[in-house]
């Protein structure tokens, strides 16, 4: 058997343990066999490329060079993931994630510079028109998701203001870049190939690209960065595929093709969690206007001890924990624990109630209690649980904070209107566990902070969670 079958039964190989690890990485409990899947399947891939790569490369006389060349860029790679991978904490996942996104969409743009550099020499023009397609798309899509992932990752680690930007005639901007963009690609496809006016319209088109990449995510407010992120995990799918038209590689078509319907189907998914239009979220926050001056004033808010929290919760019979992105900055989950342990001992019934928003990544609560080895059956998502607060005696918000916030169904002026959020509000006593008055992620002022029945418990989340502990005993 010759190279290429060995190399292609072991792209179906590959293609089919991808699609097996995005099936395993649906649910939490199948998603440490959904990783390993995918794991294999990628060193099944990589090792299938580097075989046909050193086979079939030009510079066949040389193979030790390729295969010293191929195995450094590897080797490179694989160290700095490694090391990334090990120190990230769980917070900074998401930055890095769009980090990655960016460099998929960096090689796209070079994939695609390296196709027109190379030319196409088919001997009919219909061939050579479709390859500079490629190349035009190719390189459109990765420079859009190449400063796009780098807007994101500024705005995930707090690098830049979360508040979305708003150029004036911003949808305009947005919509006439890819009029412009269609335009360039017709005259590109048009010119003589390898001409003057052939490079001009690519430079022209790769500094559309990075602009409008660098605009459409600026545009977006904090609340709706978890669906950029993902929509921005579906982009580089796409540059990829691009990627994989340009270099006749059919591994890297499906799997782009993977990565990108996956990743717009869960943006799709957490547009309708967050009751957000998918369209006006991928054109840049399209019809989104500028929020209104969040000067509105509440009123005084209280404040409680831990030890007042501890007797409070001793007295309850329910209790629901709904815990945010604070939790996850505290490392709060392992008392929380403790604290839910105890207080099931007692008799007293607690659940969680988790938002699909919650934290900076999807699924973040979910990862650090089943971290902290919490029982499954009583973390409940936000609509299984919304109904009960009315019920419930105690709600403690550990670190939450816009997945809280009833303007998001109270205020139609404010920036997260229609966002479905934790009733908590309508539980009897509702404990806010956060070190000041700052608004959350979104950049919104909470009037829950402000109700009668809330008391603030001010101070690191762990900290307070671990005197609650002591104070129970
Ligand atoms: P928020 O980000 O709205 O608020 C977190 C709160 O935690 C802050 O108010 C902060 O207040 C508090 N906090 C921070 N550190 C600590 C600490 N050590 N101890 C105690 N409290 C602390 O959290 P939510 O989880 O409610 O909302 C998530 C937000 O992030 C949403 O707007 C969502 O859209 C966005 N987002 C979500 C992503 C996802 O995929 N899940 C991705 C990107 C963005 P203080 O500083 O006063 O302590």
């Amino acid at each position: 058997m010759d190279i290429i079958s060995i190399t292609g039964a072991a792209y179906i190989v590959a293609a089919l343990l991808f699609i097996l690890s995005l099936a395993g990485l649906s649910k939490h409990e199948t998603s440490r066999n959904g990783l390993t899947y995918g794991m294999v399947g990628m060193a099944v891939a990589l090792a299938a490329t580097i075989a046909q790569t050193v086979d079939v490369s030009e510079y066949v006389d040389d193979r030790g060079l390729v295969i010293a060349l191929l195995v450094a860029a590897v080797a490179i790679g694989a160290v700095i993931g490694l090391w990334r991978a090990r120190i990230v904490e769980m917070t900074g996942m998401p930055e890095l994630i769009a980090l990655l996104h960016s460099f998929v969409g960096l090689a796209a743009v070079l994939i695609g510079w390296n196709g027109h550099l190379e030319g196409s020499h088919y001997e009919l023009d219909s061939l050579n028109n479709i390859h500079e397609a490629e190349v035009s798309i190719g390189i459109f899509i990765g420079a859009v998701t190449f400063t796009g992932s780098i807007v994101a990752n500024l705005k995930l680690s707090a690098r830049m203001k979360s508040a979305p930007l708003m150029l004036p005639g911003k949808n305009l901007i947005n919509v006439g870049s890819l009029v412009l963009f269609a335009i360039l690609t017709v005259v590109y496809v048009a010119a003589e190939a390898e001409s003057g006016l052939q490079n001009a319209i690519l430079v022209a088109l790769t500094v559309l690209a990075l602009a409008l990449g660098w605009h459409l995510v600026a545009s977006i407010g904090g609340g709706d960065m978890p669906v950029v992120v993902s929509m921005l995990n579906s982009y580089s799918g796409w540059a990829a595929a691009a990627s994989g038209f340009l270099l006749g590689n059919d591994l890297l078509i499906v799997t782009g093709a993977l990565v990108g319907s996956s990743g717009a189907y869960l943006s799709y998914i957490m547009c309708k969690a967050m009751n957000r239009s998918f369209i006006s979220v991928i054109a840049g926050g399209f019809g989104i206007e500028a929020p209104a001056g969040d000067a509105k004033d509440y009123g005084e808010h209280r404040e409680i001890q831990a030890d007042a929290v501890a007797e409070l919760l001793a007295g309850a019979s329910s209790v629901v924990i709904t815990p945010g992105y604070g939790m996850a900055v505290a490392q709060a989950q392992y008392p929380v624990a403790d604290l839910t342990a105890k207080l099931r001992a007692k008799g007293v019934d607690v659940r969680f109630g988790i938002h699909p928003v919650a934290g900076r990544l999807p699924g973040h609560m979910n990862v650090l209690l089943a971290e902290a080895k919490l029982p499954y059956d009583i973390v409940l998502e936000m609509d299984e649980i919304n109904d009960d607060f009315p019920d419930t005696d105690v709600v403690l918000v550990i670190g939450a904070n816009d997945t809280v916030n009833p303007a998001a169904s109270e205020d139609p002026t404010s920036p997260i209107a229609g966002m479905p959020v934790l009733e908590v509000w309508n539980a009897k006593d509702v404990i806010v566990f956060k070190r000041s008055m700052a608004a959350g992620y979104a950049g919104v002022q909470n009037p829950l902070f402000f109700r009668d029945n809330s008391q603030m418990l001010f101070g690191d989340a762990k900290d307070k969670v671990e005197e609650i502990v002591h104070h129970l005993n």
